[in-house]
């Protein structure tokens, strides 16, 4: 079935067309006489060229097994979700940014995941079953599901407001409990005097204590990290998860809180990785790539995909089932 994908048959014509046609012109070119007494003929060099052609597309063809048997998972990355149904959310009350995501398509995004009976993945699980060397053999109850993964970056609080209710919803309606990780910024918890106006240590709580949330770091302050001394690296991260394990307690009855982190901005470094190191087991960039479960993988470089106001639902479906485009 993999191998029907390549069309071998339409594509050897044409790479032996353009072999002949490559043939003609060395033949007629000034380097035919040199090749002749070296003993390079027509005949033997559209040998070569077959047997070139050939060997090209059976590289293909296994490069595209290999590549078609690689687990990909789409960790999707949004920032805030507004309801520009409200005008405290919509221009003049509020400049939209590219990153917007409205309410009404998150939800539809997330009825569709449910329905599908995709998995809903956490960092955690990310990190125990495809992120850490030697991952731990899938539950039974999860082999045979589609896998994604919604995270939520930078805490803002009209985003929990509408993914709160998005999953209340969702619980009512199917009986589920969604995950979706937050990679929240602590040194913004709260705060009204932002841009936009931040979540509460409160509203984690409740989200985590429902069981929706999955909380994770964001580092402290939002800065590029690769920009920093590396005692101020130490501090955004040491910061952060001391503040978020402090702001969930004792709900945290696994400890899994701020076990992972997203770097601001997707910036990362060798140093940044060093620090990294001493309060996380894993670390997520955001390089528009798909999170390619490798056994050899770097998991304080994991993938994502960002997420933005143009892309339509349906696109981001397609994501999820593991489709690029
Ligand atoms: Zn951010």
């Amino acid at each position: 079935m993999l191998f029907a994908a390549f069309k071998p048959r339409t594509k050897i014509p044409s790479l032996a067309d353009r072999g002949s046609r490559l043939i003609s012109r060395l033949g007629r070119s000034r380097l035919a006489p040199p090749l002749r007494r070296l003993g390079i003929n027509r005949a033997s060099l559209k040998r070569a060229t077959i047997l070139g052609g050939g060997l090209t597309l059976g590289l293909a063809i296994v490069v595209g097994s290999i590549e078609a048997q690689i687990d990909r998972i789409a960790i999707l990355g949004f920032h805030d979700i507004i309801d520009p149904n409200l005008p405290s959310e919509r221009a003049p009350a509020r400049a939209p940014v590219e990153s917007d995501y409205t309410r009404q398509d998150f939800e539809r995004l997330l009825a569709y995941l449910v329905d599908q009976n995709y998995w809903f993945l956490t960092a955690e699980d990310l990190y125990d079953y495809f992120g850490k060397p030697n991952p731990d053999p899938i539950p039974e109850e999860f082999k045979r599901r589609p896998r994604v993964a919604i995270s939520i970056d930078d805490g803002y609080a009209s985003a929990h407001a509408h993914v709160f209710k998005a999953a209340e919803t969702i619980q009512k309606r199917t009986g589920k409990t969604i995950k979706l990780i937050w990679f929240v910024n602590p040194a913004f918890l709260g705060r009204t005097d932002t841009e936009q106006p931040r979540m509460t240590c409160e509203d984690l709580q409740a989200g985590f204590k429902a069981g929706f949330y999955d909380v994770q770091s964001h580092t402290a302050n939002h800065q590029d990290l690769t920009t920093l001394e590396p005692e101020a690296i130490n501090i955004e991260f040491k910061q952060a998860r001391d503040q978020l394990v402090t702001c969930i307690g004792d709900r945290d009855r696994n400890h899994q809180v701020a076990r992972h982190v997203a770097y601001p901005f997707g910036a990362v470094d060798a140093t940044v990785i060093k620090y990294a190191r001493r309060y996380h087991l894993s670390g997520y960039v955001y390089d528009s790539r798909f999170l390619r479960v490798l056994p050899w993988r770097d998991r304080y470089r994991l993938s994502r995909l960002p997420v933005n106001g143009s892309m339509s639902v349906e696109k981001l479906e397609r994501w999820a089932a593991g489709s690029s485009w």
